[in-house]
This record gives C-alpha cells, sequence and structure tokens, in this order.
C-alpha cells in the first residue's frame, strides 16, 4: 500500500514529526505542510531537486511556495547575501539597499508609482485594504471565492469551501465588513449599486490560489471598468504571480492598471518579505505632511521591524535583475507546458476523470471531475464549482496522490506545481512517469475509476 511505503521511506522524518508535535500544533509550522502521516522533512535543496533527512530526492515543484523561480541556490542571490552579511543584517535604519530594490520595483511595474515594503504578503495584503479604506473613506471589501490572500483577520474568510463559514477566531465586527463573491459581474456590480460602503475589491487575477480558480474571460476588464465607474479602489494580489507571469506586473501580463498591487514571494528572492505597490494619490496617505495635528488625524501608520530589511534586499535585487530579462519566465512557462500537455494525455489514455491546467509557469491537478470547458490546457470559463475548483480531488484520493507522488520522488504543491526555470527535461520525464505510476496505483487500490 501506498501509505506503508511512505512511512517505510522514512524513518528519520517520522521521529522527526513525533518530536515536533510536541512543540506545534499538529507538529506543523504551515497549515500546507500538514501530510498525514507525517510530513517529509527536508535537509538540503539545490537547482530544482530537494533532499529528505532519510535521503529521498525530489524534484521540488513547491519552490518556495512559488519563492524561487530560480530555483534553490542561484548563485548570484547566495553571493548577494554572503556579502551582505558580513556587514549585518538589521540596520536599524535606512539604507541604500532599500532605494535600490524599490527603484527596481518601480521600474518593473508601470503602475508603481510609489512602493512600500512589508515583511510578507499577508501585511502587504493588510496594508493595501488600510489604504483603500482611508482613500474612499469606506469600510468594505469585496473578495472572491477560493481566492487566498494571506491569514489575516480580513481576507482569510471565503478562501476556501464552505464558503459561508465564519473563520475560527475571526470577529464577527470584521466579518461584517468583507463581502465574499463568485466571479459574478452581474452580482459584483449589484453590490455596488446598492451598498455605498465599499472601499475596495481585492483578486487574484490569475485566478484563486494563482489560477486554480479561475476568473471568466474578460471578468478582469469588466472589473477594472466597474471599480472606476464607482469610485472603489481595484487591488491586485500578485504575491505568487507578480514577476512569475511577466516581469512588468498585472500592466504587462492583463493590459490593466489595478489602483494597487500586492506583492512578496519573487520580490524578495527567497527571503521573507512583502510590498504594496500603487498610484501615489493612494500610496501618499502613508506620507507625513509636516504637521502632526494633521498627521495624528490623517496619515496611515506603517511601522514593521523588519520592512525593507538589507538581507531581502540584498537577495531582491540580485533576484529581481535577473528576472527582469523576462527569460526565466520564458523557461519555467516552457517546462509548464510539457508537464501539463504530458500528464494530460497520461489522464486521456488511462481514460480518468480529470484534467491538468494552469496558466504561465505553474499547473494544477483535478482527478475525479472533469471541466466540460477544458480545452486541453486551460479553463477559460469555468463551468465547474468553485468548490470543485479549489478542493481538487476527493480528500482520501488527495491524499493518497501526495503520498504516492512523494514516494515516486516528486513533492507537489496544492495538488499541483509551480515551475522554475531550472526544471530540466529530466525533471519533466520523472514527474510525467511518476505520475502514471500513481495513477495506475491509485486505479489498483479502487481509488479511481
Ligand atoms: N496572497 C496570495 C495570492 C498568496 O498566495 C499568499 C501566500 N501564498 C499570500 C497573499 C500571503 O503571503 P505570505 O504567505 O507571504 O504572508
Amino acid at each position: 500500500m501506498i501509505e506503508d511505503t511512505y512511512i517505510k521511506q522514512r524513518p528519520k522524518s517520522k521521529a522527526l514529526y513525533e518530536r515536533a508535535a510536541n512543540v506545534f500544533p499538529s507538529g506543523v509550522t504551515h497549515d500546507i505542510r500538514y501530510i498525514l502521516p507525517f510530513p517529509n522533512y527536508i535537509a538540503e535543496t539545490k537547482g530544482s531537486r530537494k533532499w529528505d533527512v532519510d535521503g529521498n530526492e525530489y524534484v521540488d515543484f513547491a519552490m518556495g511556495h512559488g519563492a524561487l523561480l530560480l530555483g534553490h541556490g542561484r548563485e548570484e542571490i547566495v553571493s548577494a547575501v554572503r556579502e551582505l552579511m558580513g556587514k549585518g543584517t538589521h540596520y536599524g535604519g535606512s539604507s541604500e539597499l532599500e532605494v535600490k530594490w524599490g527603484e527596481i520595483v518601480k521600474n518593473l511595474i508601470p503602475s508603481a508609482e510609489r512602493v512600500k515594503f512589508t515583511s510578507s504578503g499577508t501585511e502587504a495584503t493588510l496594508l493595501a485594504l488600510r489604504l483603500a479604506r482611508a482613500f474612499t473613506g469606506k469600510s468594505k471589501i469585496i473578495k472572491f471565492l477560493g481566492h487566498f490572500h494571506g491569514w489575516h483577520d480580513y481576507l482569510i474568510r471565503a478562501e476556501r469551501p464552505p464558503w459561508e463559514q465564519a473563520p475560527a477566531g475571526v470577529p464577527f465586527g470584521v466579518l461584517k465588513t468583507v463581502v465574499a463573491l463568485p466571479c459574478d459581474l452581474s452580482l459584483v456590480e449589484s453590490i455596488l449599486a446598492s451598498d455605498k460602503d465599499i472601499a475596495g475589491i481585492i483578486i487574484e487575477p490569475s485566478g484563486g490560489s494563482w489560477g486554480k480558480v479561475p476568473v471568466p474571460d474578460g471578468f478582469l476588464h469588466q472589473l477594472k471598468e466597474l471599480t472606476d465607474r464607482h469610485g472603489v479602489v481595484l487591488i491586485f494580489d500578485k504575491v505568487v504571480t507578480g514577476f512569475r507571469w511577466s516581469p512588468g506586473g498585472a500592466q504587462q501580463a492583463y493590459g490593466i492598471t489595478p489602483d494597487l498591487t500586492t506583492l512578496a514571494k519573487i520580490l524578495a528572492g527567497g527571503f521573507p518579505g512583502g510590498a504594496v505597490a500603487g498610484r501615489s494619490e493612494i500610496m501618499d496617505l502613508l506620507k507625513f505632511s509636516g504637521d502632526d495635528e494633521k498627521d495624528q488625524k490623517n496619515k496611515i501608520r506603517h511601522q514593521g521591524t523588519f520592512n525593507a530589511n538589507p538581507v531581502s534586499a540584498a537577495a531582491g535585487i540580485a533576484c529581481l535583475e535577473i528576472v527582469s530579462t523576462g527569460k526565466p519566465q520564458k523557461e519555467a512557462a516552457t517546462k509548464a507546458t510539457e508537464i501539463r500537455k504530458a500528464l494530460n494525455e497520461i489522464i486521456r489514455s488511462y481514460e480518468v476523470e480529470g484534467c491538468v491546467y494552469g496558466d504561465s509557469s505553474v499547473f494544477h491537478i483535478t482527478l475525479g471531475a472533469r471541466p466540460e470547458d477544458f480545452t486541453g490546457g486551460d479553463i477559460k470559463n469555468p463551468r465547474l464549482s468553485p468548490e470543485v475548483l479549489k478542493n481538487g480531488m476527493e480528500k482520501n484520493l488527495a491524499k493518497l496522490f501526495q503520498l504516492s507522488m512523494l514516494v515516486e520522488g516528486i513533492d507537489f504543491f496544492h495538488l499541483g506545481g509551480l515551475v522554475s526555470s531550472v526544471h530540466t527535461d529530466e525533471d519533466v520525464e520523472k514527474t510525467v512517469r511518476a505520475f502514471e505510476v500513481t495513477i495506475q496505483r491509485l486505479r489498483r487500490e479502487g481509488m479511481l475509476k
């Protein structure tokens, strides 16, 4: 059985998990790392590969939760950080590095008239909401079902099904300030017409969870037109897709200029860091005016010990300089296209229900259901419900699928993957073989028809 093999291959991971279970709730430090019977503990990484404490090797498609477009241990980033470490890791003050880092973001993203660094993507979306509220003087935010924007109180709701479920620990008063909708323009329009307290709309423009729950064709343009008409702040959350879909952000990828963009992950070259970038008219609410009394009342406060920390700045600069050429994005996207195509061929040849889809350099796997509108690479106007798309697979099937791929040496992420520019043909072949073995196994174990 898959689970027995998984356990047998990982005695050291099992022992670590037993220790971890006495330290962390459920033994894990991020919900996505909660794998049963226990997670694999990673000891080392290089390029497109990683190794666990038991010496098992994996082709890595988690890639730093999407932060590592250039793969693990990219020389230019490692040496920039090494050099920086000799000069200190926190200056307790401003630095030339942060100026350079901010200038690169501004140059790459045309709509980034002003930039503000945070420590994470969660902090970036939190700051973006505060900006939208202060700018409009209104309090409510519209978000979309299945779109993830970090774990803070405002946006954790409706991140996963069941959509109506109130997330534990979030005050009712906060929940009332967020309206969660499917990507249906008429619904958005009717809310904007009836509720005059909407400050902003936040969306993953790629679709929720980097395209796992795709947005209908034309939706972003219509949303832009609506937000402009109603004076509502449009926020594109590009924490995963920023710099991955294209060097130049949303404007380049979608031909739309949002009011604000949130960034993280690739931005900081594999180190912690995030940012909000956007229209100076809005961003200037963070500005000191010189009038203390006025600032006390109107200025948005924004502190953060690790904002623009020098380590992340050094890594971010080294990473963005390479990313700005557009070459890594193309290399990663080429490999992702090959993976999507090859896995779909296997699905077709075994006549199982499912599909592999995605944009740019990512892929998502759905097994057990098949969208009618799947055209062999993409889901353009999803008719499968956001619930089915977000879950990807039934729970037990998902568990065995993940364990089987790990046993075969493939580490997927959210039942899919984020491909880097250093994934090789051999990595693709290994992935395809592992997928085929997994499909055969799942069938044998009665999990797939
Ligand atoms: N927004 C999106 C679209 C994300 O995918 C994530 C994290 N995966 C976040 C925000 C939160 O970022 P962080 O984990 O850096 O807080």
